[in-house]
């Protein structure tokens, strides 16, 4: 009798457990959906319906990040490890003016003041992609570095280094040119403004991301 009882009782049991887990199967509790349906999930609705009870006119809680903040970059390091592109200048005695305001708009770049005529110098090895005088920065350099990842700008340059071309391969540290004041520069206040972008896939010098030089520099690691 003891026997049958405990048969009983088992027999029940499994009994239970198997109607309770086919009742949380059709609620949905067990049936979790594998990673790639749920990541199909979230590439065919890229934006989650707005729920039924919100009204349609109650405008989003959370508001879009201002321009500036989208567009800033999270600090980065580059493993070419760039050098200040100005003979004899430290990182440790510049100051960062890439959130500065000019004309309205952020500065996006380094200036680093110099005397006229300091040799201005590679700050990784790379390519030059282009030569151009413009009205803003006078004249200009645009480098690739060789993984083309990233485009160095250097503006305001009183000249070029001799027998500088489009497409010469600059060592890191090689002399492309000399600090001046071409451009909107003052010209009391001779300076090179040097800008790194992050390149697009499309690779092309004057489209990039701007990231903060002096902080690509190790300005307070050194
Ligand atoms: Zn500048």
């Amino acid at each position: 009798m003891r026997g049958s009882t405990i048969a009983a009782f088992a027999f029940g049991f499994v009994a239970g457990m198997a109607a309770l887990a086919g009742v949380l199967w059709f609620s949905g509790a067990l049936r979790t959906p594998s990673r790639t349906q749920a990541q199909r999930v979230v590439a065919a609705v890229p934006h989650p319906p707005t729920p039924a009870a919100q009204p349609v006119t109650t405008p989003p809680v959370t508001a879009p990040p201002a321009q500036g903040e989208a567009e800033r970059s999270a600090p980065e390091s580059i493993p070419d490890h760039p050098i200040v592109p100005v003979q004899g200048v430290a990182a440790s005695q510049l100051t960062d003016n890439f959130d500065d305001r000019r004309d309205g708009r952020r500065h996006d770049a380094l200036d680093i003041p110099a005397p006229r005529g300091t040799p201005v110098v590679a700050a990784v090895e790379g390519n030059v992609v282009k030569l151009l005088h413009s009205k803003l920065g006078g004249t200009t350099v645009y480098q690739f570095d060789d993984s083309r990842t990233y485009c160095y700008y250097y503006a305001h340059l009183e000249r070029y280094a001799a027998s500088l071309a489009e497409g010469t391969l600059l060592r890191q540290g090689a002399v492309l040119g000399y600090v001046g004041s071409t451009g909107n520069a003052q010209a009391n206040a001779p300076h090179l403004h040097f800008e790194v972008h992050k390149l697009g896939p499309e690779k092309k010098w004057w489209k990039g991301e701007p990231l903060d030089p002096l902080k690509l520099l190790g300005h307070g690691s050194e």
